[in-house]
């Protein structure tokens, strides 16, 4: 689970265990959780590798334990996803190559290509499910383009931008709202239907500070 964390990285690692963080409902069940441990991992973000602390968050009724990721973490991946999402939108978007996209953030070139690799693998489908969402949020209809990375890079922006009109969400940034409503998976290899995660049952704002 993604929680659309607004903190900037710095302020969430200097919390360490004591970060602050919602109880959302069991993804399952509805449900209350109730925390229950947490884990280590690294991330890195410009150029630098931190760790942050992942609280571990255990429903009581279907007995299984959700990690609560911040928006800024994508699952499986080292690099925030401003940087990720910065890459891939240029790159995907047709304003560079991967090599000179990879140099200016500092992530190795292979690294970048993986990235690129699957938002394009993925990207009928991302441009499709973020599309539906922009008009479920009040935002305009969009065609698919010819080339799918750049509907997909059209639709998370339409998404975003009808989105940003909910109180919370205009701080986060497109990539941290992207990752929040694809649960962290928005380049994840394997994932089971994604897009039960975006809907309005599932697309909660988040809590105004
Ligand atoms: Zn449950």
């Amino acid at each position: 689970m993604v929680w659309p964390c607004p903190l900037p990285v710095d302020a969430y690692v200097a919390a360490g265990r004591e970060v602050e963080f919602p109880r959302p409902a069991c993804p399952a069940c509805a449900g209350g959780l109730v925390f229950w441990s947490g884990y280590w991992r690294h991330v890195r973000a410009a150029g630098r590798c931190r760790k942050i602390f992942v609280p571990r968050l255990r429903c009581g009724r279907c007995k299984v334990s959700h990690a609560l990721l911040p928006a800024f973490v994508l699952a499986w991946r080292l690099d925030v996803a401003e940087t990720v999402g910065a890459v891939v939108a240029e790159v995907a978007g047709g304003w560079c190559g991967v090599r000179p996209a990879a140099a200016r953030r500092a992530v190795p070139y292979t690294t970048a290509r993986g990235w690129v690799r699957r938002f394009r693998r993925r990207a009928l489908e991302l441009g499709t499910g973020f599309a539906a969402l922009a008009v479920e949020l009040g935002g305009d209809a969009l065609r698919p383009a010819a080339d799918a990375g750049r509907f997909a890079l059209a639709a998370i922006g339409a998404a975003f931008g009808a989105a940003a009109g909910l109180p919370g969400w205009l701080g986060l940034g497109v990539w941290r709202f992207a990752c929040s409503v694809s649960g962290g998976r928005l380049i994840a290899a394997n994932t089971t239907s994604p897009w039960m995660m975006i809907g309005k049952r599932r697309f909660m704002p988040p809590v105004p500070p």
